[in-house]
């Protein structure tokens, strides 16, 4: 059997090493940290446990399709219930707004609350709709990189309509044409923070994102978002995926323009191919630092990062649920500091994931989880001690207010995770959460592909290379690296 060696247990790297043990590959991963998941893990402090990265859940069939591709029965390894509120949305004048599962509920409610009919809502849903069923086949489910994926039907009927997808607009032009009332016109230009990048720059075509989740759902695995890497590691396991924890690999070697090995504490081990599940920047900068790198795909900017408190808070809060986000007054000026500026705003959008509102073992009695995030710019180096301490003051007295009530004094745990921190713990280059942004309409063609040009053998799956970031891109792009491995290793 021809060996392959992948280098890191991100999600897109247990469900390559899946799919290639389904093909009779010999599969061995290579992993720096003492753990699987990368971005997808956990912490447990004191009776509370968080979800250290994801918490929005989109997309089941991506995950289940890899039981099923392994004839195994999901439920052994991995449920998940469907929400019903998908989140409560807190705005800077008193606006409260429940955004719900059920489409015509949903539009029932904004008429309520925003200076919007209910037809307009159900019209923005069915446009967002055509969008992704125009271009899911060409941006999502193949290498954008072969040529075999423009000269199919998909992508042809994609082309003819090029001006219904809303590429030469940015999506916040879009949504402000579509709605008068501002606050409605945020809640839809809030979706460009879904892969990391800013509704003032982000082409329109993004407002296919409320689609996924108001069609397909969002969803919460039954004991956390690291249920779904312990899931999908237990059944790499059982298929004979070898996994070496606290292994760094430091090298790829490569002989006559093919890669041959890997360098692992000194030692070489051999492979017929590798796959890097490593962010692609320093994948080139530290692991092939003697080959020529394709610096403009390297060099485009990176999608936001995070700066996120864990906070064991003990009180209950009714008002809230499994996702909660507290707008900032001015959401343009805030996508300026984090894009432009590279700084952090005063009144930044604060999302709180509480997941002991499903899981009750999450927190101790009475007490709730909260996962207390804002978005920021990657790590340039800024003062990120003196930033989290502003931010710290100013995320609190945001909620404070809104939620008329002292939070500072209910902290009773706390971690934090920043830019440098994210970057630390997975190499993901600048702590960016979702690969390079997708700031502009050529973002799509500009990110790395799933395979080298120049290096034969060489593979790259994940959310720094195509499709992009977040849980179920990184799992398609498992799925197309193991397409073309099992195109180019035809017996
Ligand atoms: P990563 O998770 O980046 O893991 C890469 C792995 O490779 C790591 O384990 C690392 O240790 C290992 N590695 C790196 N270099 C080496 C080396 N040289 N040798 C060996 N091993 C190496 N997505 C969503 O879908 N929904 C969300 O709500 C969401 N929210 C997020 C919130 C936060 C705070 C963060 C950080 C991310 C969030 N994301 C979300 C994005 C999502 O987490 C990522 O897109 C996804 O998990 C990335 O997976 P990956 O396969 O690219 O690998």
């Amino acid at each position: 059997n021809k060996k392959v060696v992948i280098i890191g247990s991100g999600i897109a790297g247990l469900a390559v090493a899946i799919r290639l043990r389904n093909q009779n590959f010999e599969v061995e991963v290579y992993e720096s940290n003492s753990y699987p998941g990368g971005k997808l893990t956990e912490i447990r402090t004191k009776g509370y446990r968080f979800d250290c990265g994801p918490s929005l859940f989109t997309m089941p069939q991506f995950v289940e399709e890899l039981f099923t591709i392994s004839d195994k029965n999901v439920k052994d390894y991995f449920e998940y219930e469907k929400k019903e509120v998908v989140c409560n949305y807190f705005y800077e004048d008193g606006t409260k707004f429940k955004a719900l599962a059920n489409t015509e509920k949903f539009a029932k409610e904004a008429e309520k609350t925003f200076d919007v009919e209910n037809a307009q809502i159900l019209q923005y849903f069915e446009n967002s709709k055509l969008k992704y069923d125009l271009t899911s086949s060409l941006f999502l489910n193949k290498s954008l990189h072969k040529l075999s994926t423009y000269l199919s039907l998909d992508t042809i009927r994609a082309i003819t309509r090029i001006n219904s997808l809303g590429i030469n607009k940015n999506l916040h032009g879009l949504n402000a044409k579509q709605f008068k009332d501002p606050r409605l016109v945020q809640f839809f230009d809030r979706f460009a923070t879904y892969n990391g990048s800013s509704p003032y720059l982000t082409p329109g075509i993004m407002s296919m994102i409320p689609h996924l989740e108001q069609y397909y759902g969002t969803f919460f695995p039954k004991g956390g978002m690291h249920s779904i890497t312990k899931s999908l590691y237990k059944l790499a396991t059982d298929l004979g995926v070898t996994f070496h924890f606290k292994s760094k690999v430091d090298e790829i070697v490569t002989n006559n323009k093919k890669a041959t090995a890997v360098i692992v504490d000194g030692v070489k081990k051999g492979a017929d191919l590798v796959i890097s599940n490593m962010d692609v920047v320093p994948t080139y900068r530290k692991l092939l630092s003697n080959q020529k790198s394709p610096e403009k795909t390297l060099k485009q900017p990176r999608s936001s990062s995070a700066l996120i408190f864990y906070w064991g808070i003990k009180k209950e809060f009714p008002e809230l649920d499994l996702h909660n986000i507290f707008f900032s007054k001015n959401y343009k000026e805030e996508f300026e500091y984090i894009f432009e500026k590279k700084q952090v705003f005063d009144d930044p959008t604060v999302y709180i994931n509480i997941t002991v509102k499903n899981e009750s073992n999450d927190a101790p009695r009475g007490c709730e989880n909260w996962f207390v995030m804002i978005n920021v710019p990657g790590n340039e180096g800024q003062d990120w001690d003196k930033i989290i301490d502003k931010s710290r003051k100013n995320i609190l007295n945001k909620l404070s207010k809104l939620l008329k009530m002292d939070i500072e004094e209910l902290i009773e745990t706390e971690e934090i995770l920043d830019p440098r921190s994210i970057e630390s713990n997975t190499q993901s280059y600048q702590g960016s959460l979702y690969g390079s942004s997708s700031n502009n309409k050529y973002a799509a063609f500009l990110r790395h592909p799933n395979f080298s040009k120049s290096i034969k053998n060489l593979y790259f799956c994940g959310g720094s290379v195509h499709p992009g970031g977040g849980i179920p891109l990184c799992l398609l792009s498992g799925k197309i690296v193991s397409e073309l491995i099992q195109k180019d290793f035809k017996p």
